[in-house]
């Protein structure tokens, strides 16, 4: 991340006393010029170089640590259960209110899996009973890496570091952030289940999200969420996001907004222009007429693959994310 300017602009104090005819307005009008040069974003709500918001960053890279050290996170795994636990847990400390949404026995599928889970930590907001804005993102991980050319290897599940860890993470840092900085209107965190656990165009993908767009749909279009947001892939090392088509379509205001605190911020991993469509968790619900986008770098060369591993990430790159987004909620 390229964040400009946090510090004084080098100079040397003495030969400058020696220099200038010093008097107590020049001094003034110096400390000024040092004090707007190293706060290029006073007036923002979360500035990085600020102590308060040093400890998100971490806060966010230990999540994924854990999440990595659980292990691969696939339906009936060890380490979907202790996600589904970590995920739960978090919710109880931080949030109003924990919902677990199971759906969709799978016996049928691959034997006695279980069900899938959806979960949603809810924030009402200092103004409850208007429509949430919903964050979401795929806690599963892929039980299977099917961009392994070698057969054996990809038949085996993923880690899912990147694809899978970095949105939970994100979100997982969300809810500690919402804890002390309320939203003005309710927040849904939404961690999805069943992203991942189909062979491409299985129709067995995107489980969770169809579920609740379809469940939302059957309402009526009670509960219906104001917006959708949800987070993919955002801890490669080398991040770039670009606007994706369907999210440009589809909410063009959000995405139009979160870019340009980006561009503001000089946060160079958001690229201004847009790049692929994405059939990811928000498409569910943009079919449906609810403005949703994703945030999303597809250009990740260990995706769906044994190497998607936490060596290929870094708290930079979830740094700049949470960055943009919590900026964000701060407009919400
Ligand atoms: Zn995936």
């Amino acid at each position: 991340m390229i964040i400009r300017g946090h510090r004084c602009p080098p100079f040397d104090l003495s030969l400058l006393l020696k220099q200038i005819p010093l008097h107590f307005t020049s001094l003034i009008i110096l400390l000024f010029i040092c004090i707007s040069w190293s706060s290029p974003r006073l007036g923002l709500a979360n500035d990085f170089s600020q102590p308060e918001f040093r400890p998100y960053s971490r806060i966010v890279w230990d999540y994924l640590k854990v999440l990595c050290d659980f292990g691969p996170r696939y339906l009936g795994s060890e380490g979907y259960k202790k996600t589904i636990q970590l995920i739960q847990d978090t919710g109880l400390k931080y949030a109003d209110e924990v919902e677990s949404q199971s759906f969709y026995p799978i016996e049928s599928l691959r034997g006695n899996e279980g069900k899938f889970q959806n979960l949603i930590l809810k924030f009402n907001g200092s103004e409850p009973g208007g429509k949430p804005l919903l964050i979401g993102a795929h806690y599963d991980t892929r039980p299977f890496a099917d961009e392994e050319s070698n057969p054996d290897r990809a038949k085996q599940p993923i880690l899912g570091a990147n694809d899978g860890g970095s949105g939970t993470a994100l979100l997982l840092g969300l809810a500690e952030w919402l804890k002390s900085h309320p939203p003005r209107q309710p927040v849904h965190l939404v961690f999805f289940d069943g992203e991942d656990y189909g062979m491409l165009k299985s129709g067995q993908m995107l489980l969770g999200s169809i579920h609740m767009a379809t469940t939302i749909q059957g309402r009526g279009g009670e509960g219906t969420p104001r917006g959708v947001l949800i987070l993919d892939m955002l801890a490669d090392s080398h991040l770039e996001i670009f606007k994706e088509n369907y999210s440009l379509k589809s909410a063009p205001d959000m995405v139009e907004s979160l870019f340009s605190i980006a561009k503001r911020n000089d946060i160079s991993q958001f690229k201004d222009r847009s790049k692929y469509s994405i059939y990811d968790d928000h498409y569910p619900f943009l079919k449906i007429g609810i403005p949703s986008a994703v945030l999303i770098d597809m250009d990740y060369p260990d995706w769906h693959k044994l190497s998607d591993t936490l060596d290929k990430c870094s708290e930079e790159s979830l740094a700049a994310v949470f960055f943009v987004v919590t900026e964000w909620l701060e407009t919400q």
